[in-house]
């Protein structure tokens, strides 16, 4: 049978990583680092580890002495850096499928290529040019690939 856990308990386990109890009321738990709503009964240790922010709110939190502008602007800054990273995932994840499938990356440059994208793939029409593509992400993911194999024949 589950140990049955309430919503007080699990604040005294979670205090140290940012948890508290938001509304007693109605037994709603809060991560004062991230802002967000923590469901207690099950995701305490997801939002801890799965969630990388919120590592990264804690030594803001730190090291701003928790300031709510300062706050703003940071989850600002964050919000765009996600979306470079992840526009930088995008642009290799697309190198390393045309590599495999033998397309030629100058194809990116042809601009059906670069229609079918930017209509299908929100963001992808500013794909770098291939020359770009060639010289900087070609390069990056040959050592990762190198990497990666490297830790096959290890393991
Ligand atoms: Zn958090």
């Amino acid at each position: 049978m589950p140990k049955v856990v309430t919503v007080f308990q699990r604040v005294r386990e979670y205090e140290k990583v940012g948890f508290y109890v938001f509304d007693k009321a109605n037994k709603i738990m809060m991560c004062k680092l991230c802002n967000v709503i923590v469901d207690w009964k099950d995701t305490c240790e997801k939002h801890v580890n799965a969630r990388a922010s919120h590592e990264a709110n804690k030594k803001r939190v730190m090291s701003e002495g928790g300031s709510k502008r300062q706050t703003l602007i940071s989850e600002t800054l964050d919000a765009s850096k996600r979306a470079r990273q992840e526009k930088e995932q995008f642009t290799k994840d697309t190198v390393r499928a045309f590599v495999k499938a033998n397309i030629p990356l100058f194809k990116v440059d042809h601009p059906a290529v670069s229609e079918w994208m930017e209509k299908y793939i929100p963001g992808a029409g500013s794909l770098p040019h291939s020359k770009t593509l060639r010289d900087v992400y070609l390069k990056n993911i040959g050592e990762e690939e190198e990497v990666n194999l490297k830790e096959v024949v290890k393991g």
